[in-house]
């Protein structure tokens, strides 16, 4: 029975370039975990898109003297490219700037209020004089209250994470022209997160078992150590989703109440463009289905604790007000693997510094899968990790060229050389044919175990090392002397080590899709193992918006052991990957800090 599965993917902002520490923190591991689900024959929906409100989009705006439209639309459409580029295989990656998104989320807004978990306070907010407005969070900076850090931004201090009252700030400065901002009061909605408590104490614990350490820390850890307070969730701010209530004139949503709402406005969106609006019911209203967020530490609060709230309060009430409907509960988190962060040759990636390795910057000198791979191997699953050009270069010439694309090369080569491009006749198996055969089928079950639970570095090298077992059969029966005296057992040791590839082939899928695309026609066959990503332009209230898209259908992979019979014709094979040379060091060197 096919399951179910949502693949929630953070938001990236639109106001910065996508670096491998954002790569490898959220986007990469949902992309490997949907191609392993659809492999498997499940149902995958994988959504996001750019998050184009709130005020760091407002900031760079002010900063470049444009408009936040201009902005979020420069940076989505960067997203898209490098999206593309990557091969990140979203079923759609939208915006939060679509009417159906200020539709979904005023739903959403207006179910907490019928369900009174949101209630209004006056509150003291930062007001510029100097400008006669006043000041979101992110427009104010001052020394955080908590670790003495003085770069401490008014809604979250990035030197100890935690979450901040702006109000509380030390030393506040306003953002735009570093003046002394005064407190003024003003009226907020809140989400009444005190109330809520008792269900996502009760919600987390039914998750406790299989969830992460790091994300059990920052949720059901925190929730025990301090109870939870009310939070704003709305701004004075006017770019962003208006508040649906009368009076409430000139406010928006907070950006971080309604971005995560985009997980089920996209797959609300999805729905009505592929002409079946019904069809996110069985991600959303399915008790079965299983929603997976992939997301960085500095989201595990947004999404491990708020963003239930947030679905566990609007209750029946949502689908009552979106859509006239009764008895519909949203499907609530069934796993938040979140990972660290991904650090640069032993320093804190900073783009403002230029420390980092930008995506689409990276992309035009080198292919994806080698990106693909060091950031897996190297993935920040349960502590912080750190990007080394050293090793990036050394991954890519040991593992991928030397272990794994050198195998299926030569392999390839010699069967197009002595057997005219065919898989060779097959005698009856060996012992050491069969072993090897039933060793690489094992890991199907192995690796697919570690995927499963989104164990992604484990299930990589679990693959890796499935691959070196096969040079050590090649080695062992050495089909390029067998061939010298006995042609017939040579053609058995490369019809085995043919089909251990093809096995192989799918293993590496998920991690390296592109060269495993390419392998799977040398291999013969006609059918792609995936499906394919495509632009789509889509026009609404608010103007239109492009979104990457996935087009899943024409994907013959499956998560199971080759099939391979001999006589398939084979296509004149090429190397999978190119071994780097040392003098990339250098350059890349030159490229940093610069
Ligand atoms: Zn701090």
């Amino acid at each position: 029975m096919p399951q179910n599965i949502l693949v929630a993917v953070a938001w990236p902002y639109a106001n910065s370039l996508i670096h491998v520490g954002n790569i490898t923190g959220s986007y990469l591991p949902a992309d490997i975990f949907a191609r392993f689900q659809r492999l498997k024959g499940n149902r995958v929906l994988m959504v996001s898109g750019s998050d184009a409100h709130g005020t760091p989009v407002t900031v760079r705006a002010d900063a470049e003297n444009t408009t936040p439209l201009q902005v979020y639309q420069k940076y989505h459409l960067g997203f898209l490219e490098l999206f593309q580029k990557l091969g990140l295989t979203y079923d759609l990656f939208t915006s939060t700037h679509t009417e159906n998104h200020f539709k979904v989320s005023q739903a959403i807004f207006l179910a907490l209020l019928k369900n009174k978990f949101l209630y209004t306070e006056r509150q003291l907010q930062w007001y510029a004089p100097s400008q006669g407005r006043y000041l979101p969070d992110r427009y104010v900076e001052g020394t955080c209250y908590i670790c003495g850090y003085t770069n401490a931004r008014g809604d979250q201090c990035d030197n100890c994470g935690n979450l901040l009252e702006a109000t509380q700030l030390i030393n506040p400065h306003s953002k735009i022209d570093g003046s002394a901002p005064e407190l003024r009061e003003t009226e907020h909605f809140y989400l009444d997160l005190g109330r809520l408590q008792p269900a996502i104490v009760e919600f987390l614990r039914q998750r406790e078992s299989y969830w992460r350490p790091n994300v059990l820390r920052q949720s059901l850890g925190q929730i025990q150590a301090d109870e939870l307070r009310g939070r704003a969730i709305t701004r004075d701010l006017d770019w962003g989703i208006p508040v649906p209530v009368e009076g409430w004139e000139g406010k928006c949503l907070y950006v971080w109440f309604e971005a995560v709402i985009g997980y089920l406005s996209a797959a609300v969106e999805w729905s009505q463009v592929a002409g079946q609006p019904e069809a996110w019911y069985e991600w959303w209203y399915n008790s079965d289905a299983r929603a997976y967020y992939f997301i960085g530490k500095d989201n595990i609060p947004f999404h491990a604790v708020i963003w239930p709230a947030q679905l566990i309060g609007a209750g029946e009430w949502f689908s009552k007000l979106f859509e006239g409907r009764e008895g519909n509960r949203l499907t609530l988190p069934y796993d938040v693997p979140a990972n660290e962060f991904m650090n640069l040759e032993g320093q804190k990636i900073s783009g403002s510094r230029n420390w980092a390795v930008w995506g689409l910057d990276f992309l035009s000198r080198y292919d994806p899968d080698p990106l693909r791979y060091y950031l897996t191997a190297n993935m920040p699953e349960s502590k912080d990790t750190d990007w080394s050009w050293q090793e990036f270069l050394s991954r890519n010439n040991n593992e991928l060229v030397a272990t794994w694309g050198n195998l299926a090369n030569r392999v390839l080569a010699f069967a197009d050389k002595h057997w005219d491009g065919h898989v060779p006749p097959s005698g009856a198996l060996r012992p050491a044919d069969r072993e090897i055969l039933a060793v690489v089928d094992a890991g199907f079950e192995t690796a697919g175990k570690e995927l499963e639970a989104v164990h992604l570095r484990a299930a990589l090298q679990e693959a890796m090392r499935l691959a070196s077992e096969v040079n050590k059969y090649l080695d062992q029966v050495a089909p390029w002397f067998e061939i010298k005296k006995d042609k017939a057992a040579a053609a058995t040791s490369i019809y085995t080590a043919l089909r251990a590839i093809d096995s192989l082939k799918v293993l590496f899928s998920p991690f390296l899709p592109f060269t495993c695309e390419r392998l799977h026609t040398y291999l013969g066959y006609t059918q792609p193992l995936f499906g394919e990503q495509y632009i789509e332009t889509y026009p609404d209230a608010l103007g239109k918006h492009t979104a990457l898209r996935y087009r899943p259908d024409r994907g013959c992979g499956r998560w199971q052991p080759s099939q391979l019979l001999p006589g398939q014709a084979l296509q004149k094979p090429q190397p999978l990957f190119r071994k780097l040379d040392e003098s990339i060091l250098e350059d890349e060197k030159q490229r940093l800090g610069r």
